[in-house]
């Protein structure tokens, strides 16, 4: 890992270290109780030690299997669009980045990636992109309907960000089953240091509160390491997502960007998203929790380190191989140069080098009923108030 001088495990403040003693007892908490005062979950992480580390992995794995068996769930992901009119300052596709070369998949091609993950056993399609305003609403829902009559049997998630809750319903009519939208922070002082003023954390909570509300299984997260964060910070992440129950949740290092505000900073530590990944399964058992390429990035066994501490998903790329290096969100990027056969092959044998294999299959939220292909099958959910 010679490309990365610095690791963050952690930037505390003012959180106090737990015997092992303690800290296993929390943990033990947590999986009895779904979650923790703030400072108790506060120091739990602070406390992060290869002990309570294994005594955490073992537990999530544990419950990772009662929940959903050996079977690990693949997404394909289509990385459509790098436009964004948004600058957040850890993102190598900002709007401020005049470097990163731009570009949009044709909807011909985006079809063509569909076509060839289905015939490799993906059955989901992940539509992600920057906040690109060319994808306006009639062009999103014109996409989702092609997608949606041409493979029936699969669902489609949307990682698209902010929009309207207008908007959002629209796509839910028009076939879409999930959305991906990492909340990044829920402290409002964190936020503000990650983000310009134009974007707001109350906007994103809002989204995210629509789009479960609709109906979608809908997937929050945040980067482990970012600047400025400090376990307590942390803690309230895991308070949000206790509160806003999601069906998923994307974790991984923050890895800094050449081309960013953020290019010097530390990346984001293995062995602490390791452990939030195993206390994340802890606190919401049914989960779907993948182990993402960032964590890939930093590790040749970054993912199946990720299964091992209790991720049952991961998102293999299925975007043309000649764009992949331009969907650069952060440096050192891995997996941009195979094909899509390639990288599913590859992926099968690291699942299996672990004691688990691959499903063939939509791989829906457990707790959730089975979408249907049409808008009125679907049952809503609300929650939060
Ligand atoms: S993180 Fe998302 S919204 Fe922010 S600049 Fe990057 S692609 Fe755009």
């Amino acid at each position: 890992m010679e490309q990365y001088k610095q690791e963050k495990n952690m930037d505390m403040l003012g959180t106090s270290r737990l015997s092992l003693g303690e800290g296993k007892h929390l943990i033990d908490r947590l999986e009895r109780e779904h979650g923790l005062a703030n400072p108790e979950m506060a120091a739990l992480i602070e406390s992060n030690c290869p002990e309570l580390r294994d005594y955490a992995r073992v537990k999530a794995r544990g419950i990772a299997d009662r929940q959903y068996g050996k079977g690990i769930f693949i997404r394909g992901l289509i990385e459509f669009t790098n436009y964004c009119k948004n600058d957040c300052y850890y993102c190598g596709i900002r709007c401020g980045n005049a470097k990163a070369k731009r570009y949009r998949l044709s909807t011909e091609e985006v079809m063509a990636c569909c076509r060839e993950g289905e015939r490799l056993g993906f059955r989901t399609f992940v539509l992600q992109g920057g906040e690109d305003p060319y994808y306006t609403d009639e062009r999103m829902v014109e996409l989702i309907r092609r997608i949606r009559a041409a493979h029936p049997e699969c669902a489609i998630t949307l990682s698209i960000g902010e929009r309207e809750r207008e908007s959002y319903e629209r796509f839910w009519e028009a076939g879409a089953d999930r959305y991906l939208l990492r909340h990044e922070t829920a402290s409002e002082s964190h936020y503000r240091k990650l983000h310009p003023h134009n974007l707001s954390l109350e906007r994103r909570m809002q989204c995210l509160k629509n789009l479960k509300e609709i109906g979608f299984q809908t997937g929050c997260g945040f980067m482990v390491g970012s600047p400025g964060q400090t376990a307590r910070q942390l803690a309230e992440d895991f308070a949000f997502i206790r509160k806003l129950h999601p069906e998923m949740v994307g974790i991984g290092p923050f890895i800094p960007h050449h081309d960013t505000p953020f290019a010097n900073e530390a990346r984001g530590g293995l062995e602490l998203t390791l452990y939030l990944l195993s206390l994340l399964r802890i606190q919401q058992p049914d989960l779907l929790l993948p182990a993402t390429t960032a964590l890939a990035t930093i590790h040749p066994r970054g993912r199946e380190m990720g299964i091992e501490a209790g991720a049952n998903v991961v998102m293999p790329n299925l975007s043309p191989s000649d764009v992949r290096d331009k969907y650069s969100l952060y440096d050192g990027k891995v997996c941009t140069g195979d094909e899509a056969a390639e990288c599913r092959e590859c992926l099968e044998r690291r699942i299996e080098s672990v004691g688990y294999h691959v499903v063939v299959g939509r791989g829906d939220h457990r707790g959730h009923i089975r979408c249907g292909m049409t808008p009125a099958t679907r049952t809503p959910m609300a929650f939060l108030n």
